[in-house]
């Protein structure tokens, strides 16, 4: 393994192989190697996500790893904003109805009924925080926003994906994530501009400041 080792503040398998899958494309992160969740030997951190924000709720958990196990940590967080439903469920999406991802997106088909303004977008935000002492141009932390404009689907379609998949629609595309699968996602999803977005920034900064080599 070569490259400053960073953790994902996440225990969901999901995301670390999406992740692993960007720290391998992205040449800007060539300074960062993304360590695997069964190489941590200290239980992470469960933290309250308290924050009013994508990026609040994303540094939170970021700075609750680095400070467990004093290395960098990138989070993120993310959620649907739905036009017609005044831009809910944002940070609530993960948990605005119980049960399942499927009872979810029943929610949201329920709540469109008849709806014909079907705009929405998803908004994701990740932050990549550092260890307490480090000095990277006085910043312990980078954050970046990214944004997957599309519409809400009258049905769900395809098997792919999770959460809300099955009924986004992204501009330029008739069929849904769930349907397109994981190749367009990785192009074109909220959480891989986001991604690009704070690993040129933080990228950038490591290799300058010399940190960790
Ligand atoms: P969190 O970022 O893990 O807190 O998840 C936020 C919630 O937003 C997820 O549980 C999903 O319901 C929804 N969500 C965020 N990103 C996506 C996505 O790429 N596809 C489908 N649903 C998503």
């Amino acid at each position: 393994m070569s490259g400053l080792p960073i953790v994902l503040a996440s225990g969901n398998k999901g995301k670390y192989a999406e992740f692993a899958a960007f720290f391998g494309s992205l040449g800007e992160l060539s300074c960062f190697s993304l360590l695997c969740p069964d190489e941590l030997r200290i239980a992470p951190p469960d933290p309250e996500e308290t924050g009013e924000s994508y990026e609040e709720n994303a540094l939170i958990k970021a700075r609750a790893w680095t400070n467990t196990f004093g290395l960098p940590a990138f989070a993120d967080d993310s959620g649907l904003e739905v036009r017609a439903l005044s831009m809910k469920p944002g940070i609530h999406s993960a948990r605005i109805a119980d049960g399942s991802d499927a009872d979810r997106v029943s929610w949201l088909l329920d709540k469109l009924n008849g709806v014909t303004d079907r705009r929405a977008c998803f908004v994701a935000s990740i932050v990549i925080a550092f260890p307490r002492g480090v000095n990277l141009g006085e910043r312990d932390y980078f954050a970046a926003r990214g944004r997957c404009r599309g519409v809400i689907a009258d049905e769900p379609r395809g098997f792919n994906g999770f959460g809300y998949d099955p009924v986004f629609i992204p501009d330029g595309y008739t069929e849904t994530f769930a349907e397109l699968g994981g190749d367009v996602k990785s192009k074109i999803s909220h959480r891989a501009i986001a991604m690009n977005g704070v690993a040129k920034m933080a990228g950038c900064v490591v290799k300058y400041s010399g940190y960790g080599i």
